[in-house]
């Protein structure tokens, strides 16, 4: 079985959030199970400086709309054989800031040339026409980035059956009307069976209306995103296409994650010996300038400063939390003034509360480590790794009833569930969580059942394995 994968980023090479992770585990976790899966990315800075084992294999001359585009072929990383393409093309994806805005945060203005590119490509070398050698059975999209690339793929008669993964519909890539015949679409595609999208060129909605199969990176997501509010205007069309949506959970890299190997951590632990956890908060207070502790309920949150992770419900509520006797940590960026208002929660409680404005991978580890409680109430939440990562490390999770944490946390037994989502939603849940946490012998029986879980991405690898089978059998 041959598949190509499409995707915006993948870890290690380029992140901005779950989408690498998945990007970066699930390709080797088919591989393991005997599927031939390959990587194709846009060729970045990073992606160019960090790919092992580099070779050009296409050269493609004269590419209406780009001119000459060259493929390589390349590694993922050193230790493990994920093949990856990568489309060189600098003029599009060698810049300085992130890989779909500038270094303030603005949307580069060419995000449907950058990303029609990597779509047609897609389509390409899943087509009868392809240059290489390697054709894949079956083409996986993820997300509005890659969209484009079923319906290209139609255009050119078929090829490889076609799969589109939503990891967040939030994101659906829309855009001007005018860029329809430019960037190679035939205009019998603008339609509302098609990728037209009120008047506008929807790049998301092209993926969902021509691959031959949608999947959701949860149960409950497949579920919520066929209404509203969560179907963010495509609800109509996932409906009409739900006997071919299937919802697959994410896995998490269970070595990545693992407290008793974890290389950013100054102690280890594990189910079986959890004592070095004890450590590890003692430690991460000590860095963070709060108060050395061991009694202290210190709670966690790592996450994008959007609206979607109910980062506003915390700040609501903390005041209260630490009133209670409870220690904070927000480490994140985003929104300016979610930025601002966490800063402004810390100053008000030094020693009590700390703000790490940024993104930084070892301090997430080593707050999934050291805190207590994991706070993670989103309003929505496709899937959602965190939640999974704090199983892991015994550190209970709060989270908000949707998509993928109602999946993977049991209310009660590994986790809290959040009744409403609103901030006294989130109070009663934390109250509950202080409650359990008083006890302490119930307590270390919910950190073992977390630890207990299995959220390796083998399980989900087959399940995708199974849905390739069957597309491929037509
Ligand atoms: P999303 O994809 O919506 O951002 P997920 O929970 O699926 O949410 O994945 C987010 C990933 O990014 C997780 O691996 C999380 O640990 C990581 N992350 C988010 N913000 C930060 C940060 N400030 N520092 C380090 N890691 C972060």
């Amino acid at each position: 079985m041959k598949v190509l994968f499409a995707t915006p980023e993948a870890r290690p090479l380029i992140k901005t959030g779950g989408l690498a992770d998945v990007s970066g585990a699930l390709p080797a976790a088919l591989r393991g199970i005997g599927v031939d899966c390959r990587l194709l990315l846009p060729g970045y800075h990073s992606v160019l400086s960090g790919a092992r084992e580099q070779r050009e294999v296409l050269r493609l001359a004269n590419l209406p709309g780009y001119g000459e585009v060259r493929l390589l072929e390349a590694r993922l990383t050193s230790d493990e054989d994920v093949p990856v393409y990568i489309v060189d093309y600098p003029y599009h994806y060698q810049r300085d800031g992130g890989p779909y805005q500038d270094a303030s945060g603005r949307d580069y203005p060419d995000n449907a040339w950058r990303f029609g590119l990597l779509s047609r490509i897609a389509a390409l070398l899943a087509s009868p026409l392809s240059p290489l050698d390697w054709r894949p059975r079956i083409l996986h999209c993820n997300d509005w980035q890659t969209g484009l690339a079923p319906a290209y793929l139609k255009f050119m008669g078929g090829g490889a059956a076609s799969v589109m993964t939503i990891h967040n519909l939030a994101y659906q890539g829309v855009f001007a009307p005018d860029l329809v015949a430019p960037l190679g679409l035939p205009r019998e595609g603008f339609r509302i069976e098609g990728f037209e999208y009120h008047g506008k060129l929807s790049f998301l909605k092209a993926g969902l209306y021509y691959a031959d199969w949608l999947t959701a990176v949860s149960p409950t997501y497949a579920e919520e995103i066929q209404r509203e509010p969560l179907g963010m205007g495509l609800q109509g069309l996932l409906a009409h296409r739900r006997e071919s949506l299937t919802g697959i959970l994410n896995g998490i890299d269970m070595a990545e994650w693992n407290p008793s190997s974890d290389l950013h951590l100054s102690c280890d632990y594990s189910a079986r010996a959890p004592a070095g956890k004890k450590r590890c908060k003692q430690v991460l207070q000590g860095d963070l300038n709060l108060e050395v502790n061991e009694e202290a309920p210190l709670f966690g949150l790592i996450s994008r400063f959007t609206p979607q992770k109910g980062l506003d419900w915390v700040l609501q509520v903390g005041d209260r939390l630490i009133a209670w006797g409870a220690q904070l940590i927000l480490l994140g960026k985003g929104d300016a003034e979610l930025e601002h208002a966490a800063r402004l929660l810390a100053a008000r409680h030094p020693g009590r509360a700390a703000a790490i404005i940024g993104y930084d991978e070892g301090l997430s580890h080593r707050v999934e480590a050291g805190a207590d409680i994991f706070l993670m109430p989103s309003r929505f939440e496709p899937c959602g790794l965190n939640q999974m990562y704090s199983q892991r490390y015994g550190t209970v999770p709060i989270v908000g009833a949707t998509g993928g944490l109602k999946d993977t946390v049991e209310d009660g037994v590994t986790g809290f569930v959040m009744s409403e989502p609103s901030a006294p939603g989130l109070w009663l849940a934390i109250e509950r969580a202080l409650a359990a946490y008083a006890d302490k012998p119930a307590w270390r029986h919910m950190m073992q059942a977390g630890m207990q879980q299995d959220f390796s991405w083998e399980r989900s690898a087959r399940q995708y394995a199974a849905l390739y089978e069957k597309l491929a059998a037509g």
